[in-house]
C-alpha cells in the first residue's frame, strides 16, 4: 500500500466570476521512504498540490487515501486530527510563532496533540538538540538567522513524529550553503524512514532526491 495514493483529484477556485482549474486532474502515489521533490513554473499548482497533500484544504473532486485511509471527505475537525498525527508541514518563510520562544514553538503541535507538558518539553528540547539548536530554546525566531529559523520548523514539523513530511519552497529563503544544510538534514530523515515531498525550484537538488514530478498548467507531465 502507498502511503499516499491521489486519484484524479482536480482543485478549482472561484474569484469573482471566474474559475481556476489549478489542478486538473492529478493522479500521484508516494511510498513510504520516498523523498520526492515537485518542479514546475510559478502558477502551475504546486503549492496547491501541496495543501491537498497536506490536508490542509480539500480536493474539489477526487480521492485520497494516506496510509488506506480515506481523507477527502473529512471535516475540519477530523482534517485537523489526521494531519496533526501524520504530517509535518515547513514553509518558505519559516511560519513561526514570532512571540514563541523555539521551545514553545516546538511544542505547539504536541499541545495540539494533548501530550504531558514535560514530556513535551524533553521531546522539544531533544529535537532542537538534533538539529543543532540545543543552546537557543529560549531565543526567540526573530533572534536567529534564516537557516536556524528553518531548523526550528523542521523540528517543529517532526514534534508528532510524522511519517510525512511536506515543504514548500523550503529553501527558497536561504542561501546555498544553508540551503544544502536543510537538503542534509532532509536526507537524514529520509534515512531514517521518513517520507519527504518538498516543492522547490532549485535544479541542483534533482539529482539528490529519488524522483521529481514536474507540474504544468495544473497537470502531472
Ligand atoms: P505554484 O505554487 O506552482 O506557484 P499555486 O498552486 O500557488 O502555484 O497556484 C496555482 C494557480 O491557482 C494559480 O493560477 C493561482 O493564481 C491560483 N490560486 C492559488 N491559490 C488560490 C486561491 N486561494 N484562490 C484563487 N486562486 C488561487
Ligand atoms: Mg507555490
Amino acid at each position: 500500500m502507498p502511503l499516499i495514493d491521489i486519484r484524479q483529484v482536480c482543485k478549482f477556485y472561484k474569484t469573482g466570476g471566474t474559475l481556476i482549474k489549478a489542478l486538473k486532474p492529478i493522479d500521484m502515489q508516494v511510498e513510504t521512504g520516498e523523498f520526492l521533490a515537485i518542479f514546475g513554473q510559478s502558477g502551475s499548482g504546486k503549492s496547491t498540490l501541496l495543501n491537498m497533500l497536506g490536508i490542509l484544504d480539500r480536493p474539489t473532486s477526487g480521492e485520497y487515501f494516506l496510509e488506506g485511509e480515506d481523507v477527502a471527505g473529512l471535516t475540519d475537525k477530523q482534517m485537523a486530527a489526521v494531519r496533526c498525527r501524520k504530517i509535518g508541514i515547513i514553509f518558505q518563510s519559516f511560519n513561526l510563532f514570532k512571540h514563541l520562544n523555539i521551545l514553545e514553538n516546538v511544542m505547539v503541535p504536541m499541545e495540539y496533540a494533548g501530550a504531558n507538558k514535560s514530556i513535551m518539553k524533553k521531546k522539544a528540547a531533544g529535537l532542537l538538540d538534533k538539529l543543532g539548536l540545543g543552546d537557543r530554546l529560549k531565543h526567540l525566531p526573530s533572534e536567529l538567522s534564516g537557516g536556524q529559523c528553518q531548523r526550528v520548523a523542521i523540528a517543529r514539523s517532526l514534534a508528532n513524529d510524522p511519517p510525512l513530511i511536506l515543504a514548500d519552497e523550503p529553501t527558497g529563503n536561504l542561501d546555498e550553503k544553508t540551503g544544502v544544510e536543510v537538503m542534509d538534514i532532509f536526507k537524514d530523515l529520509v534515512s531514517e524512514g521518513r517520507t519527504i515531498i518538498m516543492v522547490t525550484h532549485n535544479n541542483d537538488y534533482k539529482d539528490e532526491v529519488d524522483r521529481t514530478v514536474t507540474l504544468k498548467d495544473g497537470l502531472i507531465i
